[in-house]
């Protein structure tokens, strides 16, 4: 964990693009009331295959115009070199200096069709067309990538992204701080020292949490699931025992030495905000 002590710790609050009016308002009234917190930066994530284009683009705006630094993510499955660099012309235009960029997945049933196939070769093409204009964040996955075929790979091809020019990562969630520790100590190993900050999901609805678990592959603790299992439809047991996990796990992470903590909001202030509090993030 030696490459990860920080000066100043980066915090920083991840959305996605609404689809209606009522979602927008929502998400205005959220990221007024997390930027009353001064994260460095918001998120906002990017559709499958440039599906939210505009949208992303939109929030991003928004949030920037309002005085507050934000970074839209850009994803490279299914999409033309052409289409990629007319999206990184857009974002220059508009000012907007800081991205998180990925491979993205495509909607099952869909076929590539891209000139893109991994994240690393996204970033050597954000470099090679803007050169240092941008600051490039990358994902990075502690419990492996569902993807990779063992640990080893999974290093070696973030290491790539690395190597292709990548500032920072952020990493998928995860409930286990061990794997996050291992696979930093793993990556200084490997000459990688760049500052991994760890996504944190907070838990608001398990069943969907269990679902999209699987798929990403994070993984639950036994004894979490075996938990919020007994409680059923207690939902108000649920949230509680949820945030003293995650926040237990905030904790453990910046005491370590965690470069800074990256909260998946899924649009709402409310769990985000007492996990700060609890933490004493404000004054810390
Ligand atoms: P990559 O780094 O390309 O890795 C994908 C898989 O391919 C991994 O298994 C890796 O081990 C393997 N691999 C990489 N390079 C090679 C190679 N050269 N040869 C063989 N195998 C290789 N998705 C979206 O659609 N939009 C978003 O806005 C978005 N935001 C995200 C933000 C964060 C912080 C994270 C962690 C994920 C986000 N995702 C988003 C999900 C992400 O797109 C998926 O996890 C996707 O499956 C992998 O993206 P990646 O950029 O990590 O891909």
């Amino acid at each position: 964990m030696q490459s990860q002590q920080a000066l100043k710790k980066i915090f920083s609050f991840e959305f996605f693009p609404p689809k209606t009016e009522q979602g927008a308002e929502k998400l205005r009234q959220t990221w007024r009331q997390l930027a009353q917190l001064k994260p460095g930066f918001f998120s906002v994530t990017y559709g499958a295959a440039g599906s939210t284009r505009e949208l992303t683009l939109g929030t991003v705006l928004e949030i920037q115009r309002a005085g507050y630094p934000a970074a839209p993510h850009i994803s490279c499955i299914g999409s033309t070199r052409e289409g990629l660099a007319e999206v990184l012309a857009q974002y220059k235009e508009n000012g907007i200096r800081h991205v998180v960029a990925l491979r993205g997945d495509l909607p099952s049933g869909t076929f590539g069709g891209g000139e893109f196939r991994y994240a690393n070769e996204l970033v050597e093409f954000i470099r090679a067309e803007t050169g240092d204009h941008f600051y490039i964040e990358v994902a990075a996955y502690p419990e492996v990538h569902p993807q990779a075929r063992s640990a080893q790979e999974n290093i070696a091809h973030f290491k790539r992204k690395v190597d292709a020019g990548a500032n920072a990562a952020i990493t998928q969630y995860f409930y286990n701080p061990d794997a996050y520790f291992s696979f930093v100590d793993e990556c200084e190993a490997e000459g990688i020292n760049l500052p991994i900050v760890p996504g944190i999901m907070p838990i608001a609805n398990f069943s969907q949490l269990s679902r999209f678990s699987e798929a990403c592959g994070a993984e639950i603790p036994r004894w979490v699931r075996m938990k919020m299992l007994g409680y059923g439809d207690d939902t108000a047991s649920i949230k509680a025992f949820g945030l003293d996990v995650v926040t237990q796990l905030c904790d453990r992470l910046l005491t370590a030495g965690a470069p800074g903590l990256h909260f998946y909001t899924m649009n709402s202030a409310g769990l985000t905000s007492v996990i700060w509090d609890r933490l004493h993030l404000s004054s810390r």
